[in-house]
């Protein structure tokens, strides 16, 4: 199949060829047909499948003429400010070739809302937003959603667990009735089926998982350590294996910020990524590691959502992910574009059983690897005796003042492997 059988119009694919893309994905050649026929769209589709392009493409293609002031046509929602920068990064890149102007405004939180609101004077053509920030925005008179033909949720599972769901509500009361919707989401519980199915009218539905050629190639590693010895097994990894960017996941921001400042002081150019950081920092530090300025980005969850580094061969579980989800999310850093990759997972005594819980869930058969120089002392047979702070291990929920004992005990156990 190429692009040229999906109705796109030339302007479209002679910005595809440029962008070096041979045939669409799965997810493209499904989605973009039915989107230009007007449909709804519910679409399972991990990141990394080519989704963006998959609803940038014809959004671009179906635009009308800009009026003056120009009226939000089409409305992207997304769950974290580096998503909207990379949809708008897709949008402009696919935009370059046709002959509309096209205004894109992205809005999100975390920064000045003045430059924003200056910049939506005159209206915009593609509004991508997080919602907070939108409704902000809109509260202040800045924009109307009265025109908008089409709505996109991207990533709708990550926006409902971020806990956007009152503010998607109001959202959605500000919209014409009669619009376009396409959902995207990588997995589908009930809140998810839900929404899909409030919103949308007799979709097509796609399912990627169906395609198994988009699966990344991803390598998936775990590996037994005693919790205090992980950052010297990182370095050691990171020496012996001779790798040249690695993106680590941990749990706190607190220990991203400690983990990076020790692999500094073992002279591993590292830098920490998480949501307290400006703007302005948080990008500094992605072109730094997409110019291999930095070989090491420590990254929470939220924060390291949105990275997509096109050559990024390794991801880290330095602390293991409180959600399956959050491992498909994580380990999908890399592996993308058809790239190679290879996920790697630290698991400690205290973590073993939630280790077991997400292998369980992902029906993952992968034999805990042992690193000569740093087997594990501690037992990885008994159960856990404190509640790790990753919580959901089966029929002990953890309350909210053992996890912060738990975080407490994790960020003692870091302070004294940073002393040492
Ligand atoms: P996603 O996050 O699902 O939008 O996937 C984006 C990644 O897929 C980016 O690294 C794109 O450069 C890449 N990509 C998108 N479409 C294609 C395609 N047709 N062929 C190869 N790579 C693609």
């Amino acid at each position: 199949m190429s692009f040229s059988h999906l109705g796109l119009s030339p302007a479209l694919l002679s910005s595809i060829a440029h962008l070096n893309y041979v045939e669409p994905t799965p997810v493209q050649s499904a989605a973009i047909p039915a989107i230009l026929e007007n449909k709804d769209i519910i679409a399972q589709a991990q990141t990394g499948s080519g989704k963006t392009l998959a609803f940038c493409a014809p959004l671009l293609q179906t635009l009308r003429p800009s009026a003056r002031p120009r009226q939000i046509q089409a409305l992207i929602l997304v769950p974290t400010r580096e998503l909207a920068t990379q949809v708008a990064a897709t949008l402009e890149d696919l935009a370059k070739h046709i002959a509309q102007e096209v205004k894109l405004a992205v809005l999100f939180g975390g920064v000045s809302v003045n430059p924003q609101m200056m910049h939506l004077r005159g209206g915009a053509d593609i509004v991508i937003a997080t919602p907070g920030r939108l409704l902000d925005l809109i509260n202040q008179n800045a924009l109307s959603l009265s025109q908008v033909a089409t709505l996109v949720l991207d990533e709708a599972d990550r926006l409902l667990e971020l806990g956007f769901a009152d503010e998607l509500q109001r959202i959605l009361d500000l919209l014409p009735k009669s619009r376009q919707n396409l959902l995207f989401s990588a997995t589908f519980a009930p809140n998810v089926e839900t929404l899909a199915f409030e919103l949308c009218v007799s979709p097509a539905r796609i399912r990627v998982d169906d395609a198994i050629d988009v699966k990344p190639d991803i390598l998936q590693r775990a590996i037994s350590v005693d919790a205090s010895r992980r950052t010297q097994l990182l370095r050691h990894l990171i020496k012996s294996e001779g790798w040249k960017r690695v993106l680590v996941f941990v749990a706190t921001k607190y220990s991203a910020d400690l983990i990076s400042t020790k692999l500094r002081r073992l002279d591993i150019a590292a830098e920490p990524f998480h949501g307290e950081l400006s703007q302005g920092k948080r990008e500094q530090v992605l072109a730094d590691f997409k110019a291999a300025r930095v070989k090491v980005v420590v990254a929470t969850d939220l924060a390291g959502r949105g990275i997509d580094i096109a050559d990024l061969k390794v991801v880290v579980n330095y602390d293991l992910p409180r959600s399956v989800d959050d491992y498909t999310h994580r380990i999908g850093r890399t592996g993308r574009a058809g790239a190679s990759g290879v996920a790697l997972s630290f698991v400690s005594a205290e973590s073993q059983a939630h280790f077991h819980t997400i292998s369980r869930k992902q029906q993952l058969h992968l034999t805990l690897e042992s690193i000569p120089g740093f087997e594990a002392q501690e037992s990885m047979q008994q159960p856990p005796t404190v509640l790790d702070v990753h919580g959901g291990i089966k029929g002990h929920r953890p309350s909210k003042k053992d996890k912060l004992r738990a975080i407490a005990a994790q960020q003692n156990s870091l302070k004294k492997e940073i002393e040492d």
